[in-house]
């Protein structure tokens, strides 16, 4: 598996850093794991087009990890028509917001799917498994953790968790067992260096700090210089490449 990072940043963009958006590739086939940016411009940088993106996964519908979903949809609708990517968003009112926008300036192709994220295995196509687990960050529980399953390997990420208490409890409940190939935890809502107790308890292969808040970043390096004889790890950047 692969991953590259579109964007790393927070609710807010910092230096050279876009709102969250991940691609996943597996077996040859691309998924996306958020859109708080426009991804059609990294994808045909990198030779892609939203034609070579088999689903997209969206963790909670703040604007920092859905926003790229009205551009690459409007794409999708008048130019890409080839295009058939599975959507699954965590509450439908993000396409009915969609639609009433889809309304005013174009019409949105009707037979892109969207399909309703719930706790529990969401998504098997044969390549990769996705499982969904709640997080503490929105109070309706309609935010999520991924786990996703493929080519023999096991990565977690964990969207945006429960304020100030995440790393201690959300975090720690999703990762269950030692060895996980890899794991993406989310910066901006506690402070980094809470991940080094739960990291010490279940150590993943590799663990990438993401969304990191640029007020925590010397933080963020406190916890990178901690544990780094103990697992690979790093900041997440744009455009940063991860195979594991
Ligand atoms: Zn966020």
């Amino acid at each position: 598996m692969k991953i590259t990072f579109f964007g790393s940043s927070h609710g807010v963009p910092e230096p050279n850093r876009k709102c969250s958006s991940i691609m996943l590739e597996c077996g040859g086939k691309n998924y996306i794991i958020d859109m708080g940016c426009d991804i059609t411009p990294e994808l045909v940088t990198r030779g892609l087009t939203p034609n070579d993106i088999s689903a997209v996964f969206i963790t909670h519908k703040h604007g920092d990890h859905v926003d790229g979903l009205l551009p690459f949809v409007d794409l999708c609708s008048w130019y890409y028509t080839k295009a058939d990517p599975y959507i699954m968003i965590p509450d439908m009112d993000i396409l009915e917001a969609l639609k009433s926008w889809f309304s005013l300036v174009e019409h949105l192709r009707d037979n892109i799917r969207f399909a309703l994220i719930e706790e529990g295995l969401i998504y098997d196509d044969g390549n990769i498994r996705v499982h969904a687990m709640h997080t503490g960050h929105l109070k309706d529980s309609k935010s999520y953790a991924f786990m996703v399953e493929g080519e023999g390997k096991k990565a977690i990420f964990t969207g945006d968790i429960e304020h100030r208490v995440g790393a201690a409890t959300d975090y720690a409940r999703y990762v269950t067992e030692d060895g996980t190939d890899l794991v993406v935890a989310e910066g901006a809502h506690i402070d980094p260096l809470t991940y080094i107790e739960p990291l010490k308890r279940h150590l993943p292969k590799r663990f990438i700090l993401n969304h990191y808040n640029g007020e925590w970043e010397e933080k963020a390096q406190r916890l990178i210089n901690e544990m780094k004889n103990e697992l690979k790890i790093v900041l997440a950047t744009d455009g940063l490449e991860v195979r594991f």
